[in-house]
């Protein structure tokens, strides 16, 4: 009984048919290495700007080690409600609409918890974010991706969900501006799937992490069209724009129906946020746009340079509107994305991801972050230069 074979076959089997994240996977190697230039991690590489961290560190003082409620302190459900509100137009109601999560990946495995069944389909867009599809798995639905296209910025449209939905579509989980690729969707976009969510009475899960970081043009909110707040769910949170990866905060804001129906798993599973995390947040809200718009600025600068260095060098590569992602199409070499990164790696110290950890239609591409400084960038692309110019 204790050999591992046998220890093997006991894991529930959706857990054990779903492959470990191919960017964790991919990071142990580059673990193994010393002096790389990494642009694979997605997170941003500024701490936490320091008047937030000190709000934290004051309400450690006071004490504050207790939990909080379920739905998280009501100060800063508060604080969420006024924020969404000024950036979409769409009003929650603090006592009942807004939850506190720890981190959006919470969120993500709340809502889709929270509504699916065993056969239901969620139709998502590929690349996408690596956890849409085990969530989507571990609460035994179908995971129904469509392919976006690097010929149509990866732009999700109406005519690909016509071609996909079934009877059996349940939820449509979006994600702009969008990890990996840098698209962000026009208004007349998210106005299409609006109402195609609306025609087929979809449930709209609009994972908006990134809104905060759009560089040409403001990313527009599928909740802020009339009809839409009735049936989405929308996932915020801190770690991207504000620099907050580690605290682990993230917020849903849906009708109360569907938050009682999260807040019941997150009740039962996770309590409730860290109340440390909760109180940096109240500050981060109040008083960190300057924080955001430097850093943001900087996110500008790097995102000019990688693309216009990726044109140099002939390699086509969207130009990333929104999150801090270049997605390179680098399939004229002949190889694999996965071939192309451990070369890169091995032969030059440059780790980026390989296109297929976000989903089969991202082989060819590299996911580069730029989320690492301009001087980083800057040597990295030229040791990709070196690279590609041998091959
Ligand atoms: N959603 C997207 C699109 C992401 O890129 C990430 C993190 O990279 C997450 C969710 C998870 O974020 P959090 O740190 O809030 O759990």
């Amino acid at each position: 009984m204790n050999d591992s074979k046998s220890l093997h076959s006991k894991i529930a089997k959706t857990v054990r048919n779903i492959p470990r994240s191919g960017i964790r996977d991919f990071f142990e190697i580059v673990s193994t290495r010393e002096d790389v230039i990494s642009l694979g991690i997605g997170e941003p590489d500024f701490s936490t700007p320091w008047h937030i961290r000190d709000a934290a560190v004051r309400a450690l003082d006071r004490g504050a080690t207790s939990y909080t409620s379920n739905l998280g302190m009501l100060s800063l459900r508060r604080g969420i409600a006024q924020y969404v509100e000024k950036k979409t137009g769409i009003g929650y109601r603090p006592a009942d609409e807004v939850l506190l999560t720890v981190g959006v990946s919470e969120g993500l495995d709340l809502a889709i918890r929270a509504l699916v069944e065993p056969g239901d389909e969620v139709i998502y867009h590929e690349p996408s974010y690596v956890s849409y599809n085990p969530l989507i798995q571990f609460a035994h639905g179908v995971p129904v991706a469509i392919q976006t296209r690097k010929e149509n910025g990866f732009r999700l449209t109406r005519a690909e969900l016509e071609q996909y939905a079934t009877p059996k579509s349940k939820v449509l989980l979006l994600n702009y501006p969008n990890n990996p690729t840098g698209a962000i969707l026009s208004k007349k976009d998210v106005e299409e799937i609006a109402a195609f969510a609306i025609e087929r009475d979809l449930i709209v899960l609009t994972d908006e992490i990134y809104d905060e970081l759009t560089y040409d043009r403001a990313h527009f909110s599928i909740i802020s069209v009339p009809g839409m707040k009735e049936r989405t769910i929308y996932l915020h949170g801190f770690s991207k724009a504000w620099a907050m990866t580690g605290w682990r905060m993230g917020f849903t804001c849906a009708p109360p129906e569907l938050t009682d129906a999260m807040m019941k798993i997150h009740q039962y599973t996770m309590l409730c946020a860290p109340i440390l995390s909760q109180e940096a947040s109240i500050e981060a809200l109040k008083n960190a746009e300057t924080d955001i718009a430097y850093m943001k600025g900087e996110y500008k600068k790097r995102r000019n340079f990688i693309h216009a260095s990726f044109e140099e060098m002939g390699i086509p590569c969207i130009r990333p509107e929104g999150a801090f992602y270049a997605f390179a199409d680098v399939s004229k070499f002949g190889m694999t994305s996965k071939e192309f990164a451990l070369k890169l790696l091995d032969e030059q110290n440059v780790a980026c991801v390989p296109g297929t950890a976000f989903g089969p239609c991202g082989e060819g591409f590299i996911r580069c972050s730029y989320a690492t400084s301009l001087e980083e960038i800057k040597e990295a692309m030229v040791r990709i230069a070196r690279f590609i110019a041998k091959l």
